[in-house]
């Protein structure tokens, strides 16, 4: 009796919210609805574009109807209604989704107004060419003004030393970072997968002045934020069974640490980060792995495989062969993420390598 009584009941629910529509939407009813109208816009052009990329984010967010904006923008009128700070919260996720951060702002404000002084702090976002910073738990805009000089002067360390083309597994999307204060770093920062429309790292910090690295508890947030990247660019094996992807992104993370650590344009923006000090370094591994004999069957094998590989074809070589597996599609896609195999990767360097004392390197140590 009481289980056939609720199965019934959302129908008469139906019925009066579908009345209340026709006889003039209710405000608590129109905030859903502009909201719509934006949320889907945007993820339809993420959809189109995920299917089929075409230029950058910026150029993708240009093609975002006048329809949903001026939707956007009825919304920010409206006065405080039920459903109005949820559908505002929609809109921002969404903004985010395609890096909207002129619309991301106006909805913050809004947001803000309707909290008053007692709310709890909100997000804050900045964006770059190459990526989007998401500030959590209190974190200011000159706090992502100051990271993102640094994630910036790590994208051209990258650049420089390996020569990756395309950050974000979904092509010409912007890489998101989303930084968030802790009193305590409890899980270390993270490469997110999940996310259908870009590549995300997941980045805790203590710190509300400036990133500082390494923490006072010992935690290497600068290596840590290096390291993230090499999974981005690449992981290894499958979901269910990696190919030690962690020695992968701890070489590409002391190899970048290390190079930025030398670099004189990099002497003030790194005073406070100072990881490669305190051992996180190529040289450091290079040594404790003198004798490690390279494999690939386990983390430290395929460390040694890699600082090898670095030494005998350099680290362009290994960025240069990834582009081209990436163009080729030679990889695996779980998700969107990129996999690689270091069976592939031989394939790619003795495709892309002219020296034969590099090749028969390769060969050696990928055979
Ligand atoms: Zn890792």
């Amino acid at each position: 009796m009481a289980s056939s009584s609720r199965a019934s009941s959302p129908f008469p629910s139906l019925v009066v919210s579908a009345a209340l529509g026709l006889a003039g939407a209710a405000p608590a009813q129109e905030a859903t609805r502009l909201a719509d109208a934006y949320v889907e816009a945007v993820t339809k052009l993420n959809e189109e574009h995920r299917r089929k990329p075409r230029g950058n984010e910026e150029e993708l967010a240009k093609r975002l109807p006048r329809k949903a904006a001026r939707s956007l923008e009825r919304l920010l009128e409206l006065d405080e209604a039920g459903e109005l700070e949820a559908a505002l919260r929609r809109c921002s996720t969404a903004a985010l989704d395609l890096a909207l951060v002129g619309d991301f702002d106006a909805l913050r404000l809004r947001l803000a107004e309707l909290a008053g002084e007692e709310g709890a702090p909100l997000d804050v976002a900045l964006a770059r060419p190459r990526f989007l910073l998401i500030g959590q738990n209190g974190l200011s805009v000159a706090y992502l003004t100051h990271f993102a000089e640094v994630l910036d002067a790590i994208l051209d360390a990258y650049d420089e030393v390996f020569g990756f083309e395309e950050w974000s597994k979904v092509p010409g999307k912007k890489l998101r970072v989303r930084v968030h204060l802790e009193e305590r770093i409890t899980s270390p920062p993270h490469f997110a997968p999940q996310f259908p429309f870009h590549s995300e790292i997941d980045f805790p910090v203590v710190d509300p002045d400036e990133l500082r690295s390494p923490t006072s508890d010992g935690k290497f947030l600068f290596y840590g934020l290096c390291h993230e990247l090499g999974h981005v660019i690449a992981m290894w094996g499958s979901p269910s069974h990696d190919t030690d992807h962690h020695a992968w992104a701890h070489y590409t993370g002391v190899t970048i640490t290390e190079h930025l650590t030398g670099s004189r344009s990099f002497a003030e923006l790194g005073e406070p980060l100072r990881d490669a000090q305190y051992g996180r370094t190529l040289a450091k591994e290079r040594e404790a792995h003198r004798t490690t004999e390279p494999s690939l069957d386990d983390r430290d094998g395929v460390l040694a495989t890699l600082i090898a590989l670095h030494d005998a074809v350099g680290a362009k070589a290994v960025g240069t062969a990834l582009n081209h597996l990436d163009r080729e599609e030679e990889h695996r896609r779980v998700n969107g993420v990129r996999y690689h195999s270091f069976e592939k990767l031989a394939e790619g360097l003795l495709a892309t390598l002219r020296s034969p004392k590099a090749r028969r390197a390769v060969s050696e140590l990928l055979p």
